[in-house]
């Protein structure tokens, strides 16, 4: 928890060093099982030592002496940022992103680079070109992904708090099978300068963290306009009375034990705070992955053009897995055809009916609910189509699409595996949803 830390490193009752020191012995004695972590940021101690040096000069930033993991796919200067692939295997980033300008600027220390999937193409953490990432809390399990290293960071107590990108459910996704929080700002909230795209209509970067709490302190310092990226803006949270809220539960399919899980947290909650809530029927939100993935798959192609063995040393198409491979010719398919709109701009077209019915339920309901995950995360080793492995991102891919704020809360376990629960407010709320998420945990 980031207050408590960081009163205890306020107090002088533990220094930056012991803190960034606890969180590397335990990555070298853990991660050899859990591969959460690809590379360690080798100046950590160092940079640790000077921030005990402005601590005590009273000088130091809101973060001071807090350790991050980071997503492979941030660009963090001097670091390796490969995201998880043997294309950018030895590329070391030349530049920090905005969200790591931020975060340094208020003294948080990089501990290292998370493992995740290939490019962020996946919901498993199988698909990373450096072995495969497993779950801290059912270790014959999939962490989920993308941000598999980030999540799984956090769950086994890697790191202060981790950062994510979240394209169709990446933060959500890993972080409600590991049992922590993860949140996907508005898209537009937080700056992605720096962030190597998968799909760049649809990327936010966010945080994983213990507890919402945490989340929304990370938030707060990465969140608001950047001049290097023209897409981000300031959000302010509407005025919301929090005794009188209604919650909305889509009717959407998922697995019946999750939501029992679901609908009874939500219950407990709305019994709680004399809140209300009612089932709601949006049309189309059936069609999420149908819409996501052409989108995906396009932009995708397009994005990787740079990577044609010019400047990076190896192409794309020869050295990447197979799901990275499959978007590049799939999405180049697609593109090819577009002079008739049959798949992109209709998938566009898509996009744009999901986000207005999403805005029309919010006229409504103050939170939206469901699970962050329709199923169970399956074991390592079981054979899953590529088909299959989309279907974990039914739920998740709505609020890209919608470009509105999601947090996965855990809620209970099932059959000991975590479970999250997933809500959602209006674009540009994003504050008040995390204020009213601490209310589920
Ligand atoms: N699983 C989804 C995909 O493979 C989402 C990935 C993400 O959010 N980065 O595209």
């Amino acid at each position: 928890m980031i207050k408590q830390k960081l009163e205890m490193i306020k107090s002088g009752e533990l220094t930056s060093e012991a803190n960034i020191m606890g969180f590397i012995t335990k990555i070298r004695k853990d991660n050899p099982q859990i591969n959460a972590v690809l590379r360690l940021n080798e100046k950590a101690v160092d940079e640790a030592k000077e921030i005990d040096k402005k601590i005590k000069k009273g000088k130091a930033g809101k973060l001071a002496g807090l350790g991050i993991i980071v997503k492979s796919n941030i660009n963090v200067k001097g670091v390796i940022c490969n995201c998880a692939s043997k294309t950018l295997e030895n590329y070391r980033g030349t530049y920090d992103a905005s969200v790591i300008s931020k975060l340094i600027a208020e003294d948080a220390i990089i501990i290292g680079m998370a493992n995740m999937d290939e490019f962020a193409c996946g919901a498993s953490g199988e698909s990373s070109a450096f072995g495969i990432t497993r779950n801290p809390h059912a270790m014959d399990r999939i962490p989920g992904g993308s941000s598999s290293g980030s999540a799984a960071s956090v769950a086994a107590n890697f790191c202060d708090f981790a950062l994510g990108s979240d394209t169709g459910g990446s933060i959500r996704n890993p972080a409600s099978h590991c049992g922590v929080v993860g949140f996907k700002p508005s898209y537009g909230a937080v700056s992605r300068y720096g962030l190597i795209d998968l799909s760049m209509s649809l990327d936010q970067i966010g945080p994983l963290a213990y507890s919402v709490e945490d989340a929304e302190i990370i938030y707060d310092i990465i969140k608001g306009k950047d001049e290097r990226d023209s897409t981000s803006r300031e959000f302010v949270s509407e005025n919301k009375n929090m005794k009188k809220i209604l919650i909305g539960i889509p009717r959407i399919n998922a697995n019946s034990e999750i939501w029992g899980l679901i609908r009874k947290k939500i219950k407990e909650i709305c019994d709680k705070n004399k809140w209300k809530y009612e089932d709601v029927e949006l049309k189309h939100i059936n069609l999420g992955i149908q819409t996501y993935y052409p989108i995906n798959y396009v932009e995708f192609f397009s994005g990787t053009r740079k990577f044609d063995g010019r400047k990076y040393g190896l192409k794309i198409e020869e050295v990447c897995g197979e799901e990275v491979l499959r978007r590049i010719l799939g999405g180049g398919e697609i593109a090819q055809a577009e002079f008739a709109g049959k798949y992109y701009r209709r998938a566009l077209k898509a996009k744009k009916i999901i986000e207005e019915e999403f805005e029309k339920a919010f006229e409504k309901y103050d939170i939206l609910i469901m699970p962050t995950v329709p199923k169970l995360p399956h074991r390592i080793g079981d054979k899953v189509t590529f088909y299959d492995m989309y279907t974990y991102d039914s739920l998740s891919v709505l609020a890209n699409l919608a470009e509105i704020p999601a947090i996965s809360v855990p809620v209970e376990k099932l059959y000991e595996i975590p479970v999250g629960i997933q809500i959602m407010a209006k674009r540009g709320n994003d504050n008040f949803l995390l204020e009213i998420s601490k209310m589920f945990e």
